[in-house]
């Protein structure tokens, strides 16, 4: 049971001495109390599914047990900075996590967020290209910290302070809002709007939208010297966007002509999400030569990384690095840990077979919903786009979509929210999830939206 300061305290500590820029997600908010795999449970002993903590970090469930014991197992025996000294663990888990990346890629630095990782990976880009300049895309996240702030072009996230130099965004390409449109790379076309005239296998966007990105890099980065091009494989916080098929394999191209390398961002789409494959950027046909990656690597514990090719990491040898927690042993254990659990537990089937079922009912949702724009995504990483009309594409007013996801909690459901506009539900639940709490999940949308939006 609970036993913890009364309900109205916590609220007046997080309201007056927490830092106001915190999310404040519900109108009558939740205190979390437990979690136990897909569930959550607050201090009144009320159980919540959650369809969102996966995107928070929980890549295979709360507290999974394989992790916990593995986390106190470790803690019993050392905890200390292995920056100074080696350890076993680390040393395994870093051939354990290269053997689920291409082979090019053989460095491993181990962080502490996915901020810090992009921080790293801005560095190493630019000091292994010898060049300054980077492009990232619109509506883009990498982070809080000072070069990923500049990196991520979502105003949400932007304080008005000055920001790395260097840094350009180009088009978004987003097919759904987007100028060109575009046929993202989808599961099924049957499943989910297409969301351009063109004939199937015919569209143009993917082209239009790599040449505004050759138009950003001719007029905005000295010639043939950019160092990098960042991106998510979809992106998360920007409401789930997937890139017009053929997009970042032209990308790609594009880049490594101005003299600079691949950055993906794996911090949302890496460990099985995406059902498909194990990383997103696989779906595209790139070879990074940077991939970062956060969140689900530690299943909710502070482990981030940055791996890259041994040319790139090679000036780092030029000075010392520390990062005091970095990669400790207590960080590789669980990390270890986590990718016995994805195997043992078919995490990344569970996320093709329980995504796949998920997509078809939000897709049925949207055709019954006028106020449903658009369904995307792909394994659980699943956005639900709600607008005021299907035709002009204007975004649902923040208090109608504000309505829906307290109605969804009340309903013991605890979705996401985020794009640019806010008005995309997010869904990205530990992969441990079930059938039927993907069918209760469609359940409890359906009757949201009939009782919150206009139809
Ligand atoms: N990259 C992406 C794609 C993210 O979604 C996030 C976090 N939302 C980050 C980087 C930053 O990770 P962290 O919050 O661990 O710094």
């Amino acid at each position: 049971p609970y036993k913890g300061p009364d309900p109205t305290v916590i609220s007046h500590v997080r309201l007056h001495n927490l830092s106001p820029s915190l999310l404040s997600y519900y109108r009558q908010p939740v205190i979390i109390h437990q979690g136990h795999m897909q569930w959550l449970f607050d201090h009144t002993g009320r159980r919540y599914l959650d369809m969102f903590g996966g995107i928070v970090t929980v890549s295979i469930g709360h507290c999974h047990p394989k992790v916990t014991e593995a986390a106190h197992r470790q803690m019993s025996r050392l905890w200390h900075t292995t920056n100074i000294y080696l350890h076993p663990q680390i040393h395994e888990y870093t051939e354990r996590l290269l053997a689920t990346l291409p082979s090019h890629l053989q460095v491993v630095h181990l962080v502490n967020s996915g901020s810090e990782a992009n921080d790293l990976a801005v560095m190493l880009a630019r000091l292994s290209t010898g060049n300054f300049d980077i492009v990232s895309l619109r509506n883009c996240y990498h982070g809080m910290g000072p070069n990923c702030m500049a990196l991520t072009a979502h105003n949400t996230w932007k304080f008005n302070v000055p920001h790395m130099f260097g840094v350009h965004h180009a088009m978004n390409p987003d097919p759904y809002r987007g100028l060109w449109g575009g046929s993202a790379c989808r599961d099924s076309a049957a499943q989910t709007t297409r969301q351009c005239d063109c004939q199937p296998g015919q569209c143009d966007a993917a082209q239009k939208y790599a040449d505004q990105l050759a138009e950003t890099l001719r007029y905005s980065c000295p010639k043939g010297r950019v160092a990098a091009l960042f991106a998510e494989s979809i992106q998360g916080v920007g409401g789930t966007v997937q890139f017009p098929k053929g997009y970042m394999k032209k990308a790609e191209a594009l880049i490594r002509d101005h003299g600079g390398i691949l950055v993906m961002d794996e911090v949302q789409t890496g460990f099985g999400r995406t059902g498909e494959h194990f990383w997103g950027f696989e779906a595209h046909g790139v070879k990074p030569d940077i991939v970062t990656m956060a969140k689900g690597i530690g299943n909710g514990f502070p482990l981030a990384a940055v791996v890259t090719t041994k040319e790139v990491s090679a000036r780092m040898s030029e000075a010392l690095h520390f990062n005091t927690y970095g990669g400790g042993p207590i960080s590789s254990a669980v990390g270890i840990a986590v990718l016995d659990a994805l195997e043992e537990d078919g995490c990344q089937e569970v996320a093709r077979r329980t995504g796949a079922r998920l997509l078809s009912g939000l897709a049925a949702l949207r055709d019954k919903h006028g106020c449903v724009g658009d369904v995307r995504g792909k394994g659980l990483m699943l956005g639900v786009e709600l607008v005021e009309d299907r035709e002009t594409r204007a975004p649902l007013a923040a208090a109608a979509v504000a309505d829906v996801w307290e109605h969804t909690k009340d309903c013991g459901l605890l979705i996401g929210k985020g794009g640019h506009f806010g008005n995309v539900l997010r869904i990205k639940p530990p992969m441990c999830i079930t059938e039927a709490d993907v069918d209760f999940t469609v359940q409890v949308l359906d009757e949201a939206f009939a009782k919150h939006l206009p139809q």
